[in-house]
């Protein structure tokens, strides 16, 4: 209990709507629309992808509103559950007496979450929109163990050093980049100086897809101030020297920076793309 994480695999999305239909299935005999046994639930509603990507936001739904179905389920065989927030009395026991395990992810990390996903399909309940449920593949996923077999309970410890609400504090801790500067989420990191870090893209767009940030959390473009101008001039360079050790500054490159939701913005911290080794086209190549 509290270990962090990173998930890779398959998992099922399910919410409210969702949840009552299996359960439904379940007591009127029926079989589930995919095998339930040893599998995971991820409590998440995906909304759908941008061009270009696999998958919209796909951050956690509190999992409370699943806590009278999910007693059912684990009978069932469910072994695993993603979500967010503290579970019932019922749900704890029943997570003890199965030997399954509740998992909760990193509140507001939405952006990380779907950077984490491989494949995503819907495979059951399409009409239920947002609520149907998907099938993904994810790869290092990062989560947290907040119920285990043995009873314990993260939320019952309270404890301070996985701060999971929006509270003083959880900015930094629920901001992917700052995490990977902080080493707590690992990433294939490239160079850093006393200003930035830079690291390969997890889901790298060219064959060079590098990710420049500054150390200091800037959530965005829009938020750079006179005094941390230079910050983006530095990054600059930063992007220069990378492009020449990465062996496309003479065929060509493209740095990006993507600044809000209409931006395009997805990981609230401000990063600089460097994208090359390939002929980009369109806005993001
Ligand atoms: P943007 O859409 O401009 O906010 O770009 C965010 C980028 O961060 C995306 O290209 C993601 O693939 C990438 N990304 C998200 N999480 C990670 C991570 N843990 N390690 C490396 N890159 C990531
Ligand atoms: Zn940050």
């Amino acid at each position: 209990m509290g270990t962090e994480i990173l998930l890779s695999g398959v998992v099922y999305t399910a919410r409210d709507a969702a949840h009552q239909r299996l359960v439904h299935a379940l007591d009127s005999g029926k079989k589930l629309p995919f095998d339930i046994a040893g599998q995971t639930l991820y409590y998440a509603g995906p909304s759908p992808a941008r061009p270009g990507r696999i998958i919209g936001s796909a951050g956690p739904t509190t999992s409370q509103r699943m806590d009278s179905y999910t007693p059912r389920l684990l009978a069932a065989g469910l072994r695993a559950m993603i979500g967010k927030g503290a579970r019932s009395q019922e749900v704890k026991e029943a997570i003890k007496r199965y030997k399954a395990v509740y998992l909760v992810t990193i509140g507001g990390a939405g952006a990380l979450l779907a950077g984490a996903i491989r494949r995503a399909e819907v495979i059951a309940y399409e009409d239920l929109g947002a609520e149907a449920v998907w099938r993904l593949e994810i790869e290092s996923f990062p989560a947290i163990v907040a119920n285990d077999i043995y009873g314990g309970d993260l939320f019952e410890q309270g404890k301070r050093k996985y701060r999971l609400d929006r509270n003083e504090g959880g900015r930094q801790m629920e901001c992917v980049f700052c995490q990977i500067i902080a080493g707590k989420i690992s990433s294939e990191t490239v160079y850093q100086d006393e200003k930035t870090v830079a690291f390969r893209d997890i889901h790298p767009r060219a064959p060079t897809h590098l990710l420049i940030v500054p150390r200091k959390h800037i959530p965005t473009l829009a938020h750079v101030s006179e005094a941390d101008s230079s910050i983006v001039a530095h990054m600059v360079n930063v992007a220069n020297q990378l492009a020449r050790s990465e062996g496309i500054a003479e065929k060509g490159y493209r740095v990006v920076i993507n600044c809000g939701q209409e931006g395009g913005q997805l990981v609230p911290h401000l990063h600089m793309h460097l994208l090359g080794g390939r002929q980009l086209t369109g806005l993001l190549g």
